[in-house]
């Protein structure tokens, strides 16, 4: 396995990267697959193969699948569950509707079941084509529960939020044993809702950690790159919830932290709160074309190294690549390695 030395700065993204044009429409938030059957899972297979290579022609140290094998960072998960339904969807206000009064929502309709691994078979499939530590990426419980109509109620939404971490922790574990790198939870939410995060978020977080025996990270950002949510990010100013956040998972078991810092303004110094932990920073726009060049990555890192170690500081993207075209997230996979190379 080659890893860069511990005093490296190194490179990474957020998770997902486009999916090509056999799989479906370009930046698709809910992928409608073209294929079907085996067609299907060989288009994927194929979509990820490309991407690993992309991955390592640029010379990204932690790799992922690009999340080619499933619709949505969310959906994934929950198409793999039983008790949810993702085919017949309703609507609700999510996010505290900063970016949208209400969006598509899977439905709750039985009791959440975990039936046995999800992601392990896609992993061992990519650990085939990769000696690269490979990252998988789950929905954190906070999110998950914000992004899902509950049709069977009873439960608060933080005694939902429990149940959902025990599922995900199963799947943790699975993929563990699978061979990940590192288990990363997305939780967007964590940005919304920052009373929640105090009373319950952390330790859902933590409960769907438990006994995760590789590197544990938590993604926080502000969605996807798209028109609404660039909208929202340009007109926003205020950033102190990292104040409150920020020194809650430096106090946690999970190791690893991604924030975006490249499109939302959001001052570099907040990571300081994160001190000892690794830092895996959004220095390439997700919501942007253009392709970032080597030294304003470089650039954007080292005013990080005033906070974080080298050996603490990922290159990374704001958040997933879906939305781009593949030029450019083949570009900016390009930036990230390269600006990490010449800090380094
Ligand atoms: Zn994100």
């Amino acid at each position: 396995m080659t890893e860069a030395p511990r005093n490296h700065v190194r490179a990474t993204i957020v998770g997902s990267l486009p999916k090509p044009s056999w799989l479906c429409g370009p930046a698709e938030m809910f992928a409608s697959w073209r294929l079907e059957g085996a067609s299907l899972t060989e288009g994927q297979e194929d979509a990820v193969r490309l991407w690993i290579a992309a991955q390592e022609q640029a010379g990204i140290d932690v790799v992922t699948d690009g999340e080619q094998r499933r619709r949505h960072y969310i959906w994934g998960f929950f198409e793999g569950l039983d008790g949810i339904d993702t085919i017949n969807l309703g609507r609700r206000p999510q996010r505290g509707q900063r970016y949208h009064k209400e969006i598509s929502a899977a439905r709750l309709v039985g009791e959440p079941e975990w039936r046995g691994p999800i992601f392990a078979g896609a992993l061992r499939a990519t650990r085939a084509l990769t000696s690269k530590p490979i990252k998988v990426t789950l929905p954190g419980p906070m999110t998950i529960v914000d992004s899902l109509i509950d049709t069977i109620g009873g439960r608060s939404e933080e005694q939902l939020a429990f149940r959902f971490a025990e599922l995900l922790n199963r799947e943790a574990l699975a993929l563990v044993e699978a061979g990940a790198a590192t288990i990363q939870f997305d939780e967007p939410c964590f940005n919304v809702y920052v009373d929640k995060v105090k009373d319950w978020g952390i330790a859902a977080l933590e409960r769907a950690a438990r006994g995760v025996g590789v590197t544990k990270a938590v993604h926080i950002c502000y969605g996807y790159g798209t028109s609404d949510v660039k909208r929202w990010k340009t007109a926003n100013t205020d950033w102190s919830h990292y104040e409150h956040t920020l020194p809650l998972l430096a106090a946690s078991s999970i190791d690893q932290v991604s924030i975006e810092t490249a499109a939302s303004g959001v001052d570099v110094s907040v990571i300081e709160a994160l001190r000892g932990k690794d830092v895996l920073l959004g220095v390439v726009d997700t919501g942007s074309e253009t392709v970032e060049s080597a030294e304003i990555v470089a650039g954007r890192l080292r005013a990080a190294l005033r906070y974080v170690e080298p050996g603490h500081l990922f290159a990374c993207s704001d958040c997933g690549m879906m939305p781009l075209s593949r030029a450019a997230a083949e570009g900016k996979l390009r930036a990230l390695a390269a600006g990490a190379a010449l800090v380094n």
